[in-house]
C-alpha cells in the first residue's frame, strides 16, 4: 500500500473542514492500492478551526494537523504540510472545495505512469469574475515572460501532487518570499498536467482580496526574476541616446533659424519626468534590498504553536 499525505492549508474553514475531510475519505475508499492522512495547516484561523481539527484528530486517525502561532500565510503553510509530510506522494490543494478531491484519482494515475509532478490546470466556469479570471491570466503571462519559469496560462494553482522525492528537495527551500508555483516550475523533474473545472469556494469568504493578490503578484515576479534590476540600464541607455540626438536636433535648428529654442514648461516637465523614473528604479532597486535584507536574517517561515502528527 503505497501512502498519499494531503496537505491542506486552512485560515478561517470552520464550514469546510468536515466536508473536504468526507469527500477526500470517499475518494480513496475506492482507491485500493492507496491509503491517505491529511495534514491540515491551520494558519492562524480565528474563527472554530482549531476546535474542529483537534475533534476529528482525535476521532480519526488519518488526520492530523499544524496549528501556527499566527496567520502566516498561504505558501508558508503549504511549505509547512509538506515539511511534515512523509507519503510517497504529497497533495496539497485549498480547503474551500474549489479543488475537487474527485481528481485526485487522475492525479495518481498520472503520478504512476512515472510523472514526478502532476500539476493541474484550472479550468474557470462562467460563474467566476472575469475581473479575478482576466488578472490571473494576464499575471501568468507576464509573469512567464519576464522571468525564467514558465508557468502556463491556468496553471497558476496550488492543487498539484508531488512525488516523495520533490517533497524532499522542497524540504531543503529555506527561502523567505515562498512562492511555491514557481520554484515547483523551476525544479524541473518530470511534470504532465491534469485540467479541472474551478467552483465557487463553498463556505466562508476568499482570504485574498486585491491587496493580498498584488502582494502575491510582486512576491512572484521579484522572487524569480532580476529582470526588473536591468530596466533602470534600459532606459538609461535609451534615454541616453535620445538626448544626445536631441541635443544635435536643437543645436542645429538654433542655427538654421537663428533664435533660441525657449519653453520653462517642457524644461520642468522633463524634469518632474525624470524625477519620477529615478524613484521608481530606487524603489524596485529597494524591493531587492528588502528581499535580502529579509533573507539574511533567516527567520523561519511559520511558527508552530502546536501539532498533532
Ligand atoms: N489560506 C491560508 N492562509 C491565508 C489565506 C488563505 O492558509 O492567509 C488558505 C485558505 O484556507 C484556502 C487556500 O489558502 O485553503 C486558498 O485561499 P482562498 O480560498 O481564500 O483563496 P482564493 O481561492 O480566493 O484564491
Ligand atoms: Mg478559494
Amino acid at each position: 500500500m503505497k501512502k498519499i499525505s494531503v496537505v491542506i492549508p486552512a485560515h478561517n474553514e470552520e464550514g469546510n473542514i468536515s466536508l473536504i475531510y468526507q469527500r477526500i475519505k470517499t475518494v480513496f475508499s475506492q482507491l485500493e492500492d492507496y491509503y491517505f492522512e491529511i495534514i491540515f495547516v491551520n494558519d492562524g484561523s480565528r474563527d472554530r478551526t482549531q476546535l474542529i481539527l483537534e475533534e476529528l484528530a482525535t476521532n480519526h486517525s488519518e488526520i492530523k494537523f499544524i496549528e501556527f502561532s499566527r496567520n502566516f500565510g498561504h505558501q508558508p503553510a503549504v511549505k509547512a504540510g509538506m515539511d511534515f509530510a512523509d507519503g510517497n506522494a504529497v497533495i496539497s490543494m485549498d480547503a474551500d472545495l474549489q479543488h475537487p478531491p474527485e481528481l485526485i484519482p487522475e492525479m495518481i494515475r498520472k503520478w504512476e505512469e512515472g510523472f514526478d509532478v502532476v500539476l493541474t490546470s484550472r479550468k474557470y466556469p462562467k460563474e467566476i469574475s472575469y475581473f479575478k479570471k482576466k488578472t490571473s491570466e494576464i499575471f501568468y503571462r507576464f509573469l512567464s515572460r519576464i522571468s525564467d519559469v514558465d508557468l502556463k496560462k491556468g496553471g497558476g494553482s496550488d492543487f498539484r501532487l508531488m512525488d516523495a522525492s520533490v517533497v524532499e528537495v522542497f524540504k531543503k527551500f529555506n527561502e523567505d518570499d515562498l512562492f511555491l508555483r514557481g520554484l515547483t516550475s523551476w525544479m524541473g523533474f518530470r511534470q504532465a498536467s491534469v485540467n479541472f473545472l474551478a467552483g465557487e469556494r463553498n463556505a466562508g469568504e476568499s482570504s485574498y482580496n486585491i491587496k493580498k493578490m498584488m502582494k502575491f503578484a510582486f512576491t512572484g515576479i521579484t522572487a524569480f526574476s532580476v529582470k526588473p534590476l536591468y530596466l533602470a540600464a534600459y532606459l538609461g541607455f535609451m534615454f541616453s541616446v535620445l538626448s544626445v540626438v536631441g541635443y544635435g536636433i536643437y543645436v542645429i535648428e538654433s542655427f538654421v533659424s537663428g533664435t533660441e529654442i525657449s519653453g520653462w514648461a517642457s524644461l520642468i516637465m522633463t524634469i518632474v519626468f525624470f524625477g519620477g523614473l529615478q524613484l521608481i528604479i530606487l524603489g524596485i532597486f529597494g524591493i531587492y534590498l528588502g528581499k535580502i535584507f529579509k533573507q539574511v536574517k533567516e527567520r523561519p517561515n511559520y511558527i508552530i504553536r502546536s501539532k498533532n502528527l
